[in-house]
């Protein structure tokens, strides 16, 4: 299944992306895959198994996002150095969004730009993070404060690689499949209201689904100037959450899940969504475990949190709201009362 980008018009850099089992890869130039122990443990021989370049090497980072960090940039970027990549090498980027932002950053600044292949792993980096460009790092200020946009040649998403993952990580990568389609696309919500994504023929309709979707986002706003802030549904609540819990109780997308389903009350509050519609999306979350609640202690201070996002820039907090599913309006003038208000609802 082949999905073509339509970047042409944006950026002189249109690529594919291939959902289906993996192609052969044959590249007349020297390559580096970049993964990490886990995943190469699982599954480099088979992409070996798929692979021949003039010469390869292997890099491997640590697993986990707290090494998404300028000392694993250090590592890859040294390995390229010592093996003498030039302009016209390659890299692979083969695992998660942590491996895909940190190689695709790599990318972006050897020698001011080398081209690379996104492989992703989890289907949170299939559906979401290898598509559109997005590189990147945390530093001790934040998350992803640091990275450059650099589309990569070509995205390789194998459904196969997610036989493997737990099923935790799996409900992380549905929230952001649930969070594209209540959003931009109402038969594509409905789709997902009946299907069942542990169904590996569904599971590739509704990844396409998505990346089409994103794609189709991106394509009209690469650099997040506008509609492309629209993929943050239910982030602005959902970083707040994993700010109060330190990062260790929720995964991404499992804080997105919880960040959507406030979201959806504030649209109800707002008049722009009805409870039949938000039960409807929370029913969804439910079919894959995902929380759905989740005991705000103190909401002034749950307040105050959506400001440490560097997404907000000054007094106005932009809320990506759901309008009815299929919709959606980026509001930067709600009343912080009318917010409070919501966040009363989840008190503990
Ligand atoms: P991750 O890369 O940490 O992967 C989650 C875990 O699954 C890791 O332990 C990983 O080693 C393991 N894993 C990977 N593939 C596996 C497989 N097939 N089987 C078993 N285990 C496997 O996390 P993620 O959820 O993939 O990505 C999150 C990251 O992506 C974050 O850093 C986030 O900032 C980034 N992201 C980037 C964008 C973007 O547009 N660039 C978008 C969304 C998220
Ligand atoms: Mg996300």
């Amino acid at each position: 299944m082949q999905v073509n980008i339509p970047l042409k018009q944006v950026i002189d850099n249109s690529y594919s992306i291939t959902i289906d089992q993996l192609p052969q890869i044959e590249l007349d130039t020297k390559v580096a895959i970049v993964t990490n122990p886990k995943v190469a443990g699982l599954h480099l021989s088979y992409l070996l198994s798929k692979i021949s370049v003039k010469e390869l090497y292997i890099i491997t980072v640590p697993d986990g996002e707290e090494y998404k960090n300028q000392a694993s940039i250090d590592t890859i970027l040294e390995s390229l150095f010592n093996h003498r990549f030039n302009r016209k090498s390659m890299l692979i980027a083969f695992g998660g969004g942590v491996i895909g932002d940190m190689v695709g950053y790599a990318a972006s600044i050897y020698q001011r730009g080398i081209d690379f292949i996104q492989i992703p792993t989890t289907l949170l980096s299939q559906v979401d993070a290898s598509v559109g460009g997005k590189t990147g790092m945390n530093n001790k200020y934040g998350k992803n404060l640091v990275g450059a946009f650099h589309q990569p040649k070509a995205v390789y998403i194998d459904p196969h690689f997610l036989t493997t993952l737990p099923s935790r990580e799996f409900g992380a990568g549905v929230a952001e499949i649930v969070k594209m389609a209540v959003t931009f696309n109402k038969e594509f919500f409905e789709y997902l209201e009946t299907a069942d994504l542990k169904d590996p023929k569904v599971l590739q309709e509704a990844i396409k689904q998505a990346v089409e979707t994103k794609a189709s986002v991106v394509a009209q706003d690469e650099k997040e100037r506008g509609l492309r802030a629209a993929l943050n549904y239910g982030h602005t609540f959902g970083h707040v959450i994993e700010n109060e819990t330190q990062y260790k109780t929720y995964l991404h997308g499992e804080a997105v899940a919880i960040g959507i389903i406030m979201a959806n009350q504030l649209a109800i509050k707002l008049g722009l969504m009805s409870e039949d519609e938000a039960l409807r999306v929370e029913n969804v979350f439910k079919k894959y475990n995902l929380p759905t609640n989740y005991a705000i202690s103190n909401t002034e201070t749950f307040y105050e949190t959506f400001f440490l996002d560097k997404k907000s820039s000054d007094a106005n907090i932009t809320f990506i709201l759901a309008d009815g599913i299929g919709g959606v309006k980026m509001l930067d003038d709600i009343a912080k009362e009318t917010v409070v208000s919501v966040l009363a609802q989840f008190g503990a």
